[in-house]
């Protein structure tokens, strides 16, 4: 499970949220995407201006790509990409593949 959190300055947590993309069968649904999408209807903006993304792994392209979007500060993340392939590998017994570009 990924863990995400945004925070403004100043200690502000605009939202924490996890994957659930198997819950809710959408793809989109990563911890980042849906701490961003929180965020966002909190301050009513798509854009998280002052916001730090916080999260457990290093984001997907997509979700970095929303985070850029929505003019978030920066990214913290604990793990990187090829760390968390390797963990997602053995998970999914080969049967997907993750290459970067
Ligand atoms: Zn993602």
């Amino acid at each position: 499970m990924l863990v995400c959190q945004l925070s403004r300055e100043k200690g502000t947590i605009l939202s924490i949220c996890h994957t659930t993309l198997h819950k809710v069968n959408d793809p989109s649904a990563h911890a980042e995407m849906n701490a961003i999408r929180e965020a966002c209807k909190k301050v009513k903006s798509r854009y998280l201006l002052g916001a730090w993304l916080y999260t457990t792994q290093e984001p997907c392209p997509m979700c970095t790509s929303v985070a850029i979007w929505a003019k978030i500060e920066g990214i913290v993340f604990g793990a990187f990409e090829k760390d968390a392939m390797k963990t997602f590998g053995k998970n999914s017994k080969g049967k997907f593949t993750w290459k970067r570009c």
